[in-house]
């Protein structure tokens, strides 16, 4: 089943500017956003999908056709690397969706879903070595219970990690039923009925198994640097450990004066680089989250570079 792309109208309002332009979809997923950018481009424009998962390139591949498509294999924190080795230097619009793909979760069989019985793997690049098992069964406890604190806002993450520790000094833990089975039996059974007890444990490893929060650090400087003066940035968000790190670097690089408040006049010299163009994210319309319950908790971010 293909990935069902999230605030598409409103991300290609904002990403559009020049429809000769060149433009970055960091993360591929359905395509369904570089789809709706293609419908809206003349044929001498240029686009570029990213992604770091093989399935996802091939299927885009055999789906969206268009004159000047590049699609290519790769991490997005690397998209100054990307675009020096097709001689690009600047480009009109760069967008990343930083919710795991429906496509993935929907492979069950990959340790994304705490619903079927697979192998911990949480993988999106199959290529890389570290794997959800390698967390479960290596990291300490401690490290364990400030991830899960950390990119699950996990309140019982204490006790799930010490659960975790003691099970494996028995044996490794190597599926998900199994943690889904530990997490259940080391929390409250009050908060076993709210949502899957699982669900932020199993965020938690995801966000650290493919370095996610590093890599948005890492990819929003390089974006803004890559675009033309004008062209627009777009970030789509599902949680607000990200949305945070998108918000604070947006808010910082549109800041023309960085003087602390008691000076009586500007010596800082310092230039705004990026305008805002939506005060307040942009969120899903009741119709999308009627349809689509994903985008329930998306947010889009847009910045027109100065
Ligand atoms: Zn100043």
């Amino acid at each position: 089943m293909l990935h069902q792309a999230v605030l598409l109208a409103e991300t290609i309002d904002y990403l559009l500017n020049d429809p000769h332009g060149t433009y970055v979809d960091c993360t591929l997923g359905g395509g369904g956003h570089l789809r709706r950018l293609a419908e809206n481009l003349e044929p001498d424009a240029c686009l570029i999908g990213i992604d770091k998962d093989l399935d996802i390139l091939e299927q885009t591949r055999k789906t969206l056709s268009f004159p000047n498509i590049k699609l290519v294999h790769g991490d997005f924190r690397r998209i100054n690397d990307i675009l020096d080795s097709m001689k690009i230097d600047q480009v009109h619009g760069i967008m990343m969706d930083l919710g795991v793909s429906s496509f993935q979760l929907d492979e069950a069989e990959r340790g994304f879903s705490f619903h079927e019985d697979a192998a911990l793997d949480m993988r999106m690049n199959r290529e890389q070595s570290l794997s959800a098992r390698d967390v479960v069964n290596e990291y300490s406890e401690d490290d364990l219970t400030s991830i899960l604190f950390r990119y699950g806002e996990e309140k019982y993450a204490r006790s799930i990690s010490r659960a975790i520790v003691n099970r494996r000094k028995q044996s490794p833990i190597e599926s998900t039923m199994e943690l889904v089975e530990i997490i259940q039996t080391s929390v409250p059974a009050s908060y076993r009925r709210e949502k899957h007890p699982a669900r932020k444990t199993f965020q938690a490893l995801r966000i650290e198994v493919n370095g996610e929060l590093d890599a948005l650090l890492e990819v929003l400087p390089q974006a803004l640097d890559r675009l033309y003066p004008g062209g627009r940035l777009c970030v789509i968000t599902f949680h607000s450990l990200e949305d945070r790190i998108v918000k604070k670097f947006m808010q910082e690089k549109a800041r023309s004066c960085i003087c602390p408040p008691e000076l009586p006049v500007c010596v800082c010299d310092h230039h705004a680089e990026l305008e805002i163009l939506s005060r307040k994210p942009i969120i899903a319309s009741k119709e999308e989250s009627a349809s689509n319950p994903r985008s329930r908790s998306a947010k889009l971010r847009a910045v027109r570079k100065l």
